[in-house]
Order: C-alpha cells, then structure tokens, then sequence
C-alpha cells in the first residue's frame, strides 16, 4: 500500500456497523421478552432458595471455571451426572484420557444411559475418532432417540463425511424439536438446539434465526442459569462471524467473567485479535487458552494463523501437526497445513507434492469437505495471495454450495482482483443470506456507488472516478498513466500486465468521505491508513480534493502501479518490503528529512530492520517511527543492492521470487552471498548514507518542575533562569517572566534567552527600539539562540531592512541547519523584497523536501514563465498540478508555457481548462485565442473572441484582433 498516511477520521458508528435487530421470542416460550441488561439470573432470584446439593455445588465450580474444586466434589457425589460433570471438568483442561476414564469406569447400568453415550460421542468427535463416536451416537439414540447432544453428534458426522443432505435434515430436526417441547429448562438443551438452529441458519440463509439466537436462545440459556458461560461465548462467535466486534467482544469477556478459565473464550478472544491484526493480545490469549487446556484445537488453529502472520511458516506448520494429533481429521486444521505448504512450496499448478496430499487426505474423508477449501483459501488470503485464495474459495462453494461464507469471500476477493462484474452478484447473493455481514454491506454499497461512477478506458488503464468531483483528475491521471507511469514502470521492471489495470478514484459521498469510501473497497472495513492502496490488479484512491491534506497524486498513481507490476509478474510471491521498495525508488523523490531522520535515531538506538523484522515494519508497526522506518529501510535495501550487484539487481530478484523463491533464497541465487554478508553490506551502506546527513540540532526546552529542581540546586543557573522565564512567557504571566529574566540577565549579561524574553515584553508593550536594543546585544553570542534571532530578523523585515533581515536567516540556516524552518523564513522574506531570482533559489530548494506544496511549486512556475523559461516553467506548472488539479492558475501557466514552447495545440486544451476552472479570467481568454491564431485555427479563435467580447466589451486588443482575422 501507498506510504502516503492520513489520519482517518471516520468511526466505526458511521459505518453502520449492524447490530442484530431483536425479534420475538421463540414460540414454545411464553416468557415476555428480557430486556438485555437485565441479570441473567432474574428467575432464580425469584424462586424460593433449596440448599445445594454436592452435585450442584461441583456444577457451579465447573462452570465458574474451578475445576480442581469441582473436581474434588463431583468425586464426593455419585451417579452418572457426576461423572460426566467431573469428566467435563478434566475435559476442559486438557486431561482428556481422565475424562473418557471417567465415564468408563462408570458401573454398566449407568454407562448404557444415553446422557454417558452422548458425552462420549461428543469426546470422540472432538478427537476426530469417527467410527467410536458414531458408536457411541448409536447406544445414545438407542436408549433415547431425543438425546439432543447425541443427535447434534450424529448431525456433524454427516457433515464431515460427505452426507450434507442427512447432516441438514439433522440440524433442521432440532427446529422441529423446539417447536414441539414445551419449554426447555435445561441451557444445555438450548445450547444444543442453538448450535442446529445456527447451521440451519447458515444453510438455509435464515438470518431471521441469527437474530434469534442472539436475542432469545443464549440469553434464555442464561438466564435459565447465569453460570452457563457457553452461551455468551457462542453469542460472541456469532457476533464474530458478522464481523460486529464490539458486540463480540463483550459477549467473549462475559463468558470469561463468569468463568475466567474457559479455554475456548481466551481463544475465541485471540482470534478477534487476529481479525484486527493486533498479535500481541492474540498472543496473551493464546497463552492463556492453551495452559488452561493444551489440547483445544482452535487455540492451536489461532496459533498457527499468528505464526503465518508473522512470517514463521515453518512454526506454523509444527503447531498445526501438534493440533492433527489432537484431531486428525480437523477440516480448518488440514486447510491451514495445506496453504502452508503452499507458501512454503510455491502455488503451483499441480500443487506440491505435501500439499497435493493434504487436500487428496482431505477430500477422501470428505468429498463435501468445503470447511477445508475454506480454511485453505483464508489462510492464502491472510498472505496476500489473492488469485489462490480466490480460486480455492471457489472450490470451497462448490464442494459445499450450502455454506454461506465462501461465496461472500470469493466475492471480496473478486474485488481485490478487480473483477466487479463477477463480485456482484456473489456479493449480492452472499447478503441475501447473511444481511448481518458488515464487510459485504459495505462492499456492496461501494459496487452501488461505483454504478454511478463514470468509466475512462484508455490502451492500459480503466479509470473510474465521480464525474461531479473527479473528472478533471481522472483525464488528467489518464494520460499520466498512459504517458508516464506505464512506459517508466513497465521498462524498469521489465513485465506488462496482460490485462488493464483498474483505477478507481473515491470522493465523498452522503455521509461518507473518500477516503472511508476508498477504504470500504480496499478492506469493506474502514481501516485502511493510507490515501492509495493496491490488491495486485487493481489501484483505488481517495480523492485528494477530499482529503484535509493534499498530496501528489502523480506519486501515488506511479508507486501503486508499480505494485500492479511486481505483485503479477510473481504471481504475488513477493514479500511486503520488496514490493514497497520498488514502488518508493520509483517515485524517484528525494528522501524526505523526516526518514532520515527517524532512520539516524534508530541507527544510534542500534534498533534498525533487517529482511527477517521489516515486513512487521509495513504489515504492523508498533507507531508511526516504525511504519517510516520500513518504507526508508526497504528502499535503501533496493538502492544498495543496484549499487552493489548492479543495475539489473532487483529484476533478478523479482525473477527469483517468481520462481517462488524466498527471500534468503533469492539473495544466494540472485548475489551468490549468504543474507548475513549481504546484511553486513547494507548496514554499512546505511552508514554511509547517514554520514551524509546532519540531523537537526534540536535545544528542547525543559519544562517547570524540572528548571525548579535544578534552581533549587543551583539558584545561580542563568540558562536555567531564562527557561523559566520563557516558560512563564508562554503561560502569558508577564510579570514572573519579566523578574526571571532579568535575574538571569544579572547572573549572566546579555543572556540571549532572557534578552528574547525582555524583548517580547517589550514588544507587547510597544516599544520596539528598546526591544532591538536588547536583541543586537544578545546576538553578540555565538551561536546565536534561535528565538532571539528569528524575532530580530522579524523586526528588521517588518522595518524593510531586507539586507539585515536576510543575513540573520543565513546566520541562521549555518548555525542550526533545519529542513525548512530557514528556508521558509527567506521565501517570505524574498516575496516581501521583491528579489526574485534569490526567491527562485530557495523555493527551488524548498520543493525538493515539500513534494507536496502546490503553492510553492506555483510561484516556481509564474518566476520561470516571467524570464521566459517555459521548459522549467511546464515542470512547476505541472507539479502543482499534480498537487491540485483544480488549480485554474496551474492550468494558466502550463497554457503559456506550452505557447512559449510552441505546443500550440496543448496550450489551447490548458487554457479551456484554466477557462472552465475560473470563467472570469478575461486575459486568459484572450491569451486562448492568440494561441488558436498560432495554431491557424481561425474560426476558434473568433468565436473565442466573442465570447470574450460578450464579457468584457472592452477588452485591450481584442477588436483589433478578430477585426484582422476577417477575411
Ligand atoms: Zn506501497
């Protein structure tokens, strides 16, 4: 993505992030609806209070999360509900072969219950041992064909093994079975119910029942006992599902307040995490999860997803070999496996031989096994490659056409790639299904914006944008593309695109801005901190005439297209810093200060990136230094390795890469030297370039309590007198500020901080020679202090003496070099003197660090056409335009420039512009139909004279001119 940031402005409230909509209660209910808030256990306060049983107290222990009391308890109780109370307790803390032990050496007439079958088909299921579950599923049904857990066993073996018709007709039979009981008083009953309820949901796209589920079932489930932390946890997956994380998160935090050692909740936690790409709390909760119960699969599964985001596929790998020997059949566990091997091994066509024989494995257990495309496909989306992911999402869909997720992921990723036409209807059908589905809304919201937008196609390019707002921006990025960027880029890197990139371009719209717009596209999440971004084959951007901060679109559009390239040409094998790299040494910029500046602290903090920790720098910084940091590293990366091995460096490298190579790999094939050497290299290759920069001298001022302690330690510090003087200056209490600093002035003469101090004093009151006075005397000093000399400098400008003003800013500018703060002070000291040629200098100086200043390139532009320097003047003209298209002045003086160029034909369409821009402007006007004369096209040039003599009847040379263009 574009290294262009802004600071977002939208909230995740003005994205209409859905809350479930509350429905009635469930008909076999006749309860009156519950308020949310109200506490769960409202019925039980009501009724009359029976001591507790031991069985009871064991209960509460297990569900509170007390497992070793509960444990101990159960053990003093007797009877089958204790044993599976206590094989649950061992259950779910890992101590699985306790807890079928448990429920073994129950006496035969309790083992045959169907409540024991049940919960051992549940254990075998989670293990992955089909065969001892359907076993157990049998006893169950035998003894009670309504044993709701056993039945919810039975429904899920259908659908792992390739029976989804039997597996839904199972799920709906639990729906039936609510319809008919009266009244469900057990929470385990409705959990069991709720989780049918939710897959008949998913499968039969009822979002009617998702409501219901939230709003009726858990919250029933609570109520009937508020310790039953399940339901919230389920709650918050269904939340979770919908992408509503707020909601999620809170429902996951009440499950864990009611039992802070529930396993699956940390995990269920650590996977929202994930979801915001926040590794550190995944992490915390994954360390919970997994010392609570080592065994459960979905911390293992979680854990894996960290590891690939980190870029530790090996790990990952290993963690997801140690969760198949938990459950060897795990679908989510053998698609996570195979797009590891995948990553490691390359996306080939026909895949790798380790992943060919995961997906063959998988597909054996489950011809229908869509779980495992899908998980496959979301871990290759989790590594940017798109083009896999998108075609494994499309197996997944149609392996199990009744899931709901792959058709609306498949068409997010169709949008990625810049296939509007097919995500369409994928996404408007994916909605259908499942209206709570907050990225889809958003995306599809954007696809009904983009109906409305306008179409420019050129040989390489498809630009949209909004007529209203853009036009002007898109004809002018257009021909940009066509002229400039493609021909550079595609030269550079050596590969065409095969089809035409998509640009589009978001402005605001209703409620939203451009960039919410910009960043519903990219993500359907407004979460996205730059103003461009690029998923491989497509470009969005936001609008820069809709943003509080301009910037070069010229730039962006070059650096995102650059990563259209590079992320084609190798198949999107190509890590985040060398993409970036690229597109940043193509800019072709100077290094802006503030890199290197970041760059010089930490080098001297020793705290820099190398190729293993620099793809963080881009996917997660840790703050704003990191996020420069890696966009300044990953180009000095690109620049050091053309300085060693030669201009064709980086295209060796994209090749490698092609060839599905890693990093450490490219470098050995690419430069024949192990990564280290070629990081020794590089380090010094920094050095280098930092020897070459001075960083700013910054004298940061200390602040009160510090400059006290110091006094009281010292009362005859002058330096520090004079700061407290300046503080109190700043805090407007003049009297304080004038006593300290004449205090410092006696404990030092002239102190120049204390003379500043004075001076302003002075000032404020008026008297300015007196002010003078004390400024020339402090400035005796060398070197002089910024504050005093700057105020000087200020007093002899406004005075007019230009000369004495221009060598204290140049006294200024050797004494504490500063990026701009010097060069700024003489602009505006040169527009005020009237000394063009010095302002030339430093404007031509001051556009070099401010890329992003239309108005400095402007003036650059007007001092070139005024000598008559018309190339210089079609450069600064076209650089504030690439700042602001809008600008009718930038338009004007590229128009005239053209003329002095003799590009008569240009200048007339520039003018036209200028024109449609700022109607009023009369000399423009008349300059067009000189320039139409020029181009020998004398019909234009009359009927631009007449409209002209229509405004301004007027104006000076305009008769005589069309008077001699009569025949
Ligand atoms: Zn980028």
């Amino acid at each position: 993505m574009s290294c262009i940031s802004v600071r977002s402005a939208w909230t995740a409230a003005a994205w209409g992030m859905l809350l479930l909509p509350a429905l009635p209660l469930l008909a076999q209910d006749p309860a009156p609806p519950q308020e949310a808030s109200q506490p769960a256990d409202q019925d039980a306060a009501d009724k009359p209070t029976e001591p507790e049983t031991t069985l009871q107290l064991a209960d509460r222990l297990r569900l509170t999360g007390r497992y070793a009391e509960a444990i101990k308890h159960y053990d003093q109780a007797t009877g089958a509900a204790a044993a599976i109370g206590k094989s649950r307790a061992l259950w779910e803390t890992g101590e699985w072969t306790a807890a079928a032990e448990t429920l073994k050496k129950l006496p035969p007439e309790s083992a045959d219950l169907p409540e024991v079958a049940a919960e051992q088909a549940r254990q075998a299921f989670d293990q992955g041992d089909y065969p001892a579950a359907r076993q157990a599923v049998e006893r169950a049904l035998k003894a009670n064909p309504q044993q709701l857990w056993a039945r919810w066993v039975q429904a899920e073996l259908y659908r792992v093994s390739g029976q989804a018709d039997a597996a839904d007709k199972e799920y709906a039979w639990f729906l039936e079975y609510s319809r008919q009981a009266r009244r469900m008083e057990n929470p385990e009953d409705l959990h069991a119910v709720a989780l049918a309820a939710a897959q008949v949901a998913r499968w039969r796209r009822n979002s009617r029942l998702f409501s219901q589920l939230v709003n009726d079932y858990y919250p029933t489930a609570l109520k009937k006992e508020a310790n039953y932390w399940p339901a919230a946890l389920e709650s918050g997956r269904l939340f979770l599902e919908k992408y509503n994380e707020t909601a999620a998160l809170k429902e996951f935090d009440a499950a864990l307040q009611i039992n802070p050692n529930s396993a699956p909740a940390y995990a269920a936690k650590a996977q929202l995490a994930l979801e915001n790409y926040d590794l550190e709390a995944a992490q915390i909760a994954l360390g919970q999860a997994l010392q609570i119960n080592p065994k459960l699969v979905a911390a293992m599964q979680s854990q894996a997803d960290l590891h690939m985001l980190n870029f530790r596929t090996q790990e990952a790998i290993d963690v997801l070999k140690q969760a198949l020997k938990t459950n060897p059949l795990d679908e989510a566990t053998r698609g996570r496996l195979a797009a590891a091997y995948g990553a490691l091994d390359g996306l080939s066509d026909p895949p790798s031989p380790r992943m060919a024989k995961v997906i063959a494995q998988a597909v054996e257990q489950n011809p229908e096994c869509g779980q495992f495309y899908f998980h496959l496909a979301g871990a290759l989306e989790n590594q940017r490659r798109y083009p896999a992911a998108a075609l494994y999402y499309a197996e997944a869909h149609q392996r199990l056409p009744r899931m709901i997720g792959p058709r609306g992921r498949l068409g997010l990723m169709y949008m990625r790639l810049g296939d509007e036409a097919q995500a369409g209807p994928l996404l408007t059908e994916a909605f259908a299904a499942d209206p709570f589905n907050v990225r889809i809304k958003n995306t599809l919201a954007v696809l009904d914006l983009l109906q409305n937008y306008a179409v420019l196609e050129t040989e390489h390019f498809i630009l949209r944008f909004d007529r209203t707002h853009d036009e002007l921006l898109a004809r002018y990025a257009a021909r940009y593309l066509e002229e400039d960027v493609y021909p550079d880029i595609t030269a550079k890197l050596g590969y065409e695109p095969p089809e035409k990139s998509l640009f589009e371009i978001f402005s605001r719209s209703g409620r939203t801005t451009g960039h919410g717009w910009f960043s519903a596209r990219m993500v359907g999440l407004p979460y996205v901190h730059t103003v461009g971004a690029c998923a491989g084959k497509m470009v969005a951007i936001a609008s820069p005439g809709d943003l509080p901060k301009p910037y070069n679109w010229a730039h962006v559009l070059k650096h995102e297209f650059t990563h259209v390239v590079n992320l084609q040409q190798t198949n999107f094998n190509i890590p985040h810093w060398f993409t970036e790299a690229l597109a940043v040494l193509y800019e072709n910029q100077p290094r802006p200060t503030a890199w290197l500046e970041v760059l010089a602290k930490r080098a001297a903090d020793d705290d820099l990136f190398t190729l293993e920790t620099i793809n963080f720098g881009f996917a997660r910084p840790k703050n704003g230094d990191d996020w420069t940091l890696a966009y300044c590293q990953a180009e000095l990366y690109a620049e050091y390795m053309t300085a060693t091995y030669g201009d064709d460096a980086p295209a060796k490298m994209l090749a490698a890469y092609a060839a599905n190579q890693n990093t450490r790999q490219a470098i050995l094939h690419c430069f024949k030297v192990e990564q280290e050497e070629f990081e020794r290299g590089y380090r010094l290759f920094v050095n280098t370039e930092l020897a070459r920069f001075e960083p700013t001298s910054t004298t940061t001022l200390r602040d009160i309590p510090t400059l006290q302690k110091l006094l009281q330690e010292n009362p005859d510090d002058a330096q520090a007198t004079a700061e407290m003087a300046y503080a109190y200056l700043q805090r407007d209490e003049k009297p304080e500020a004038r006593k300290l600093a004449l205090a410092a002035q006696t404990l030092e003469t002239n102190q120049p901080l204390a003379a500043y101090v004075l001076a302003r004093i002075y000032l404020s009151i008026g008297d300015a020679a007196q002010a003078v006075k004390l400024l020339e005397a402090a400035l005796q000093a060398d070197p002089p202090q910024q504050n005093a000399l700057a105020l000087l400098a200020a007093l002899r400008m406004k005075a007019r003496h230009w000369a004495a003003a221009e060598q204290l800013y140049l006294r200024g500018q050797k004494s504490h070099p500063h990026p701009d703060r010097w060069l700024k002070a003489l602009t505006a000291l040169y527009l005020r003197s009237g000394e063009e040629e010095k302002l030339r200098g430093v404007l031509t100086s001051l556009a070099q660090i401010q890329g992003d200043s239309a108005s400095v390139a402007l003036k650059l532009a007007q001092l070139s056409a005024k000598r008559q320097e018309y190339e210089a003047a079609r450069r600064w003209s076209q650089q504030a335009m690439q700042i602001d298209i809008q600008s009718a002045e930038a338009h004007a003086l590229l128009a005239g420039a053209l003329v002095g160029l003799e590009k008569y034909a240009d200048a007339i369409e520039e003018f036209e512009t200028a024109l449609e821009l700022d109607p009023e402007r009369s000399d423009w006007r008349f300059a067009l139909a000189d320039a139409c004369v020029q181009a020998g096209d004398k019909a234009k040039a009359k009927a631009t004279l007449q409209a002209l003599l229509k405004r301004d009847a007027s104006y000076p040379g305009a008769e005589v001119l069309l008077e001699s263009l009569e025949p």
